[in-house]
């Protein structure tokens, strides 16, 4: 196995989990679920299963939420090893909210012994070291939380709890596994330094087999999911650890806290014709994570502003399919109209309404009410794209489809909502 291959991004689909449920002023509305997550019953258990043991994570320990840590390797590494820590860190990156990502320092750590000979913590770090078995006095990898001077984690008096303000990870230069064996025991690591779980996990591995935090009799001492690494479980661990879950949560509050939490993926598409290709929009999420996507269409002949067909105003009409916060299906009408002149404009969404998680979104006009029911926006275009110069909270990114500028279709990315929309020029 590679490891410098591309690692997959699984909460990305390629195709939209969706089957066309309704019609939208012209626009073929697709929906549907995908169970790519574990319930919140499986996900509290997991994350407070280690704390029936007296290992050194019995409280569950979380890097204080509004710093997350900066990952740096000590010197002496390889470029490989080095590249191994870098890609681990993407790994987790990629699953961990948006809000909250670990950065990679390729800078080394000058270090002159290896740790554990008067162990070094530097605050907001995630130190990796690597050394030969013997000096370390342990085959294998494993990770200790600190931060206080006499290397104990400090006591947060917000949480009233111990946090991690540092932490170091060190790994086996000898350790017998292929390079992405190496990367996933990092992985497995940092995941002990961001709060999850001791380390009787031989006999955890009965309970939860799918996980890279568990010892696998068979792969080499890890569980991997292959090139990704990480299994749903893993991926909902440190989603959860890091979004929902605080520091101090007894068993208890982390059961309440995943009450709600949801293991399946909320899709809505919307599919329509642009001078005859079809263009696709949409998103997807759950658990407060969105995302949306737009595509499709052929690329315009020239720039908006060189289309001598046009003059005046131009206007285009078509809807907006999203996700909000809630996981709640949202719809309404898109409406874009550009100064030719000026080439700014207008885009607003309007009638905007909802079907809650788990519900068919229906015809227009049967949804509830989201937010006060419209968005507006101003935009400007440069070449055939255009976004927003002003308006509501949000990020639009849009552009022009169709060699005669026949359609429009973009993304609007809001904390609440994820949402894609397109339209046709009208005459
Ligand atoms: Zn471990």
């Amino acid at each position: 196995m590679s490891a410098t291959g591309s690692i997959e991004r699984p909460q990305m689909p390629r195709a939209p989990a969706t089957r066309p449920v309704v019609t939208h002023d012209g626009v073929a509305v697709g929906y549907g679920t995908r169970k790519d997550g574990v319930t919140g019953a499986t996900l509290a258990g997991f994350l407070t299963h280690h704390r029936r043991t007296d290992s050194p994570y019995s409280e569950g320990q979380l890097w204080h939420p509004s710093t997350p840590p900066v990952v740096r390797v000590a010197s002496g590494a390889t470029p490989q090893y080095i590249q191994e820590v870098r890609e681990a860190v993407e790994i987790i990156n990629r699953v961990l909210p948006p809000d909250w990502q670990m950065t990679f320092d390729p800078t080394p750590r000058q270090e002159d012994q290896p740790f554990g000979h008067g162990t070094v913590w530097y605050p907001g770090e995630i130190t990796v070291n690597y050394a030969p078995s013997e000096e370390r006095g342990r085959l294998g990898g494993f990770a200790r939380a600190g931060g206080a001077p006499d290397g104990s984690p400090p006591f947060n008096e917000e949480f009233q709890t111990y946090v991690t303000t540092s932490s170091r990870v060190s790994i086996s230069t000898d350790h017998g596994g292929s390079s992405a064996h190496r990367r996933a025991l990092v992985v497995h690591e940092i995941g002990h330094t961001l709060g999850i779980g001791g380390d009787s996990w031989a006999e955890i591995y009965k309970l939860y087999p799918n996980s890279v935090m568990t010892y696998s009799p068979t792969q080499h001492g890890l569980s991997i999911n292959g090139r990704g690494v990480l299994y749903a479980l893993d991926r909902d661990s440190f989603r959860a650890l890091y979004s929902v879950l605080q520091p101090g949560m007894t068993v208890e509050e982390t059961y309440d806290a995943l009450g709600d939490w949801m293991d399946s993926t909320m899709h809505i598409s919307g599919e329509f014709a642009v001078a005859g290709d079809s263009v696709t929009f949409g998103a997807f999420g759950k658990n407060g994570f969105m995302e949306a996507y737009a595509r499709g269409g052929a690329t315009p002949a020239m720039n908006l502003a060189d289309n001598a067909a046009l003059s005046g105003t131009a206007a285009w009409a078509g809807r907006l399919l999203g996700i909000d916060a809630e996981s709640s299906t949202v719809a309404g009408a898109a409406g874009l109209s550009v100064d030719l002149v000026t080439l700014a404009g207008s885009l607003d969404f309007t009638g905007l309404e909802s079907w809650a998680a788990g519900q068919t979104p229906g015809a227009i006009g049967t949804g509830a009410l989201w937010g006060d029911g419209d968005l507006g926006y101003s935009i400007s275009v440069r070449g055939n794209a255009f976004v927003q110069t002003g308006g509501d909270d949000g990020v639009v990114a849009g552009r022009f489809a169709g060699a005669a500028h026949e359609g429009m279709v973009g993304t609007l990315e809001r904390n609440d909502l994820a949402a894609g929309f397109g339209g046709t020029r009208q005459p």
